[in-house]
């Protein structure tokens, strides 16, 4: 990795949502020079890349490292120590592995600590005092994390100890009650961020229920958790999978992404979605799958029709023919239905 000109005196793990923003703030407010840590994890709602980025935020003041997490991180959500959330959500395990990949980055750069948006008692998994006891504990960051939004509420850290932050103008927010930080938004003048926990698509539970489905089928690869994120699903009876798209730019992810890896198919004749069959492409496979993605296509139900599909790692197309689907089909076969 490379890095930026300045001494870094802080990590601050930065989501893009308000909490974080505001934290960083308050640091930036007392003259500390912040390195903000973006996890690009796979359950961000947008796809997934795997690529280091380095640049300078001008609103933040702040060089940012987004810092994709892969397939450790996959491993470290899908077998969780400390369990699960409402939702799949394995948030301390998951803020213990964020906590320990930031310190790796704040030995890197020299920085004295970690900053985190947290707020005491918002979210009840991670955010109460005996989480945040504990993931600093499992990571060895204890009195090292300045957490300013709530830092009166919580012991005084060596940061502040030692007068690198003024604890006094540090804030002593808590609850779920997020009144005080968009008041503090405004004051401010912020008016861009994401909504809380709104990047994570392990609190959704459209996708956790196909993610959990796909588990009980097969290994997770990072690429599996990306289809998940596009289409309707469908598990077929010899178990292979269909993902069909919904619109035209779901379609044209699913092509990509599905190129050479999965087998293609689409409608032939009439405008339709794309389907990506993740399986064999034996007879019977393939005649569902041409069936329900002509039920999503312009082909008449009752009339015969035409899909082509094409197999990984070969440029020509085949074709077949198959009678439209009904609702029956898609009822019997999707994992989880429209809503
Ligand atoms: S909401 Fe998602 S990203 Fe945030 S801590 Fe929990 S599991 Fe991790």
């Amino acid at each position: 990795m490379s890095f930026t000109k300045y001494k870094i005196d802080l990590v601050a793990l930065y989501s893009g949502g308000l909490d974080s923003l505001l934290a960083m703030r308050l640091l930036r407010d007392q003259g500390r020079n912040l390195l903000a840590l973006k996890f690009e994890h796979p359950f961000n709602k947008n796809l997934w890349r795997n690529s280091f980025k380095e640049y300078w935020d001008a609103d933040l003041e702040s060089a940012v490292w987004e810092v994709p997490l892969g397939q450790e991180f996959l491993d470290v959500i899908l077998k969780p120590k400390y369990g699960y959330g409402k939702n799949f959500n394995p948030c301390i395990d998951c803020k213990i592995y964020m906590y320990k990949r930031a310190v790796k980055i704040i030995q890197e750069v020299g920085a004295y600590g970690l900053v985190t948006g947290e707020v005491l008692g918002q979210r009840p998994m991670s955010q109460n005092q005996s989480a945040l006891a504990l993931i600093e504990n499992e990571t060895y960051t204890r009195g090292l994390v300045l957490r300013p939004l709530s830092a009166q509420l919580l012991p005084e850290t060596r940061i502040e100890q030692e007068h690198l932050v003024n604890r006094d103008r540090l804030l002593g927010l808590s609850g779920r009650n997020r009144t005080p930080q968009m008041e503090l938004a405004k004051q401010w003048g912020i008016s861009e961020y994401q909504t809380p926990a709104g990047g994570c698509l392990l609190t959704d539970i459209g996708y956790t229920k196909r993610l959990q489905e796909a588990i009980r089928h097969k290994q997770l690869s990072i690429f599996d958790t990306q289809l998940l994120k596009l289409g309707r699903h469908f598990r077929l009876p010899s178990g292979a999978k269909l993902i069909v798209g919904r619109f035209e730019e779901e379609n044209n992810l699913l092509a990509l992404l599905g190129k050479g890896r999965l087998i293609m198919m689409e409608d032939a004749v009439n405008k339709g979605p794309v389907g990506l069959l993740e399986g064999e492409a034996k007879t019977v496979n393939m005649s569902i799958s041409g069936r329900i993605i002509t039920r999503y296509s312009k082909s008449k139900e009752g009339k015969e029709a035409k899909v082509r599909y094409q197999l990984p790692n070969r440029d020509g197309w085949n074709e077949l023919n198959v009678m439209p689907g009904d609702d029956e089909i898609i009822e019997e076969l999707i994992i989880v239905p429209d809503k």
